[in-house]
């Protein structure tokens, strides 16, 4: 199958670029086997503008229900462990419920033109064949980080085997592990976790310094040089931005807006691996465009958001792209980038050989 496109938005290796009259070429078995240009006169009109899917790297999906405590409670009574009520919530829902709340947020996602999402899931060994069960009606790429079910009030509680023992069944079936904050185990248990995890070569996702309360408790520390965690989300209050450089870090704009009041900004140009996630789908919607558009307002640089929001894009990679409405066309790339980022909406998808169009 070949698309011909006016303007293609392309990321390679972390860098944006834009290609005028493109061509992609995509094999039977859906993946990306030749990118180059054409002559102006072949493009079809229905591709006029096709960028990358979304990555978004941190999101929520089962607390629907709790649109209305999210906008009216403090941060640590929603979502704080262990007595935040989307705990309570979650463990006595309806399995209708939160599938409703899975199926919605897939949905959203989907329609918003985003192509692989890292999901966190609340008490996941009970949650995961949920996600399983829903995750199979789309084509997206779904790596899920399951959180035990079990935490502490603080690390001074004492060792408890059962939290350990959990984090080994979570990686022994093959999933990431996502911990809440590393303040709310065991500095014992933290090592634990660390060594189960990277033996099997999985990843550890936690929420570091999204208030100031836990950013003064050194939580940071924690996650660096105890747990190790590879992916670090928030990163609020983080000042010594050279801490952050090995890792993963992962800001959620929107959220960080409602909850705390404000996101860290200097990441996108001072740190390498910057990724963006909604968060809570009890918060905001899974739409990536309304994150871009946060971004845009705070002065993040087009090219550093378009690293920090999109798929790369690469040779024989499965074809993961979507079509993009944007009515300017002869303005310069950086303009135009803007434009995109500030205008965008999914048109269509194009998902390996699938092309499908919503408008
Ligand atoms: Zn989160």
């Amino acid at each position: 199958m070949i698309i011909r496109v006016r303007r293609l938005l392309l990321v390679e290796d972390s860098n944006p670029y834009l290609l005028n009259n493109a061509q992609i070429e995509i094999d039977d078995e859906g993946k990306i086997v030749g990118i180059g240009k054409v002559s102006k006169l072949r493009f079809n009109k229905k591709f006029n503008i096709v960028a990358p899917q979304f990555m978004n790297n941190h999101v929520h999906i089962l607390d629907l229900d709790l649109r209305k405590y999210f906008k009216t409670m403090y941060i640590d009574d929603v979502v704080g462990a262990p007595y935040g009520i989307k705990y309570l919530y979650i463990n006595t829902i309806s399995i209708e419920n939160l599938l409703r709340s899975i199926e919605y947020s897939l949905d959203v996602a989907y329609r918003t033109g985003t192509g692989e999402l890292w999901i966190v899931l609340e008490n996941g060994l009970r949650t995961i064949e949920l996600l399983e069960k829903i995750s199979r009606k789309f084509p997206m790429i779904i790596r899920p980080f399951l959180e035990p079910s079990k935490f502490h009030l603080g690390p001074w509680e004492d060792y408890c085997e059962d939290i350990v023992n959990e984090v080994q069944m979570i990686v022994e079936k093959g999933y990431d592990v996502e911990l809440i904050s590393p303040l709310n185990y065991n500095v014992n248990e933290l090592k634990e976790i660390e060594k189960i995890v990277h033996s099997r070569d999985k990843m550890i996702m936690t929420h570091v310094s999204e208030t100031l309360d836990t950013s003064e408790e050194r939580d940071l520390d924690l996650a660096i040089d105890v747990l190790k965690a590879d992916v670090l989300v928030h990163c609020v209050h983080v000042r010594d931005l050279s801490k952050l450089q090995d890792r993963i870090i992962v800001v959620t704009p929107r959220s960080n807006l409602a909850l705390v009041g404000k996101f860290n900004v200097e990441v996108f140009k001072n740190v390498k691996n910057v990724r963006v996630g909604t968060d809570n789908v009890g918060l905001n919607d899974p739409d990536m465009w309304s994150e871009v558009r946060v971004l845009l307002r705070s002065n993040v640089d087009p090219y550093h958001i378009c690293r920090s929001v999109f798929m790369s894009v690469r040779y024989n990679d499965v074809a993961r792209f979507q079509v993009v409405y944007c009515d300017h066309l002869v303005e310069k790339d950086c303009v135009f980038l803007r434009r995109i980022l500030w205008m965008g909406r999914t048109l269509g998808r194009i998902d390996g050989k699938i092309v499908r169009m919503f408008y």
